[in-house]
């Protein structure tokens, strides 16, 4: 069985005391031993406050991006080592909005993969469509394609550490969610796809995500889904209140 998880992700939003006060107040709630993995994925300036607030539990802190390098001269850019070094365990890669608004292609982020597991990373991959895809019928084809790109050159004992989030990309903060068995369809597909480019145990290990306006009223039925393994959440993650009720729902 796959253990849920639910990951926020904060994008450009809070300060650094909200953040950490947020965390401190999850503590309470995140028992050892929990039933669903918990995830909060923020701006790099908040993650030293995070991992200090959530020293001790079972809540993880994720990044929304790296540079793929070590260290060097790539001003303004943040490596995997540095992730590593303040205890930041997941790192989003290829989240729409740094394809769309970054101009990250596959390539770019299979490099970023690389390095994720390079230093004890562990990534969120993002895969998803457009709108126009998705109405010209291309949805599966390209999602696999980008499953493909996304784990080239990738060992199967790290690749079944990989979590995916299918994210369309007509649905992120819009308020539009796909349908439950049309997010099942597509996650299934990603699940085969890994199956073709692994084996049966990286295809049954590794853990798939929905995002795209998942809230406190849709997550359950999104999670009853045979291979929808947890949520990818923007806008419903950032209060405490219904972020506690997607974890609820995931446990
Ligand atoms: C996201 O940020 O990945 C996301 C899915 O956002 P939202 O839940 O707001 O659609």
């Amino acid at each position: 069985m796959r253990k849920p998880i639910i990951a926020g992700n904060w994008k450009m939003n809070k300060l650094a005391a909200d953040g950490a006060r947020f965390v401190m107040s999850l503590r309470d709630e995140v028992p050892e031993g929990s039933k669903v993995d918990t995830v909060i994925c923020a701006s790099f300036i908040h993650l030293p406050f995070l991992t200090e607030a959530a020293r001790d539990t079972p809540i993880r802190i994720g990044a929304q991006n790296m540079h793929y390098e070590k260290s060097g001269a790539f001003t303004g850019e943040v490596s995997p080592e540095m992730l590593e070094n303040i205890l930041v365990d997941y790192v989003i890669l290829g989240h729409s909005e740094r394809r769309q608004y970054f101009h990250e292609d596959d390539e770019l982020i299979n490099k970023k993969m690389k390095a994720a597991f390079e230093n004890d990373l562990l990534p969120i991959v993002c895969v998803g469509e457009s709108l126009e895809q998705r109405e010209n019928n291309e949805t599966n084809q390209f999602v696999r394609n980008q499953v493909k790109a996304a784990f080239e050159g990738i060992r199967e004992g790290d690749a079944k550490k990989a979590v995916v989030a299918y994210e369309p990309i007509w649905a992120i903060g819009t308020g539009k969610t796909a349908s439950s068995e049309d997010a099942n369809e597509v996650c299934r597909t990603i699940r085969e796809t890994l199956r073709e480019l692994y084996s049966d145990a990286v295809a049954d290990e590794v853990r798939i995500q929905y995002g795209g306006s998942v809230k406190p009223e849709n997550i359950a039925e999104l999670l009853a889904q045979s291979d929808i393994d947890g949520a990818l959440v923007g806008g419903a993650s950032m209060e405490l209140e219904s972020f506690l009720k997607l974890l609820e729902a995931g446990a």
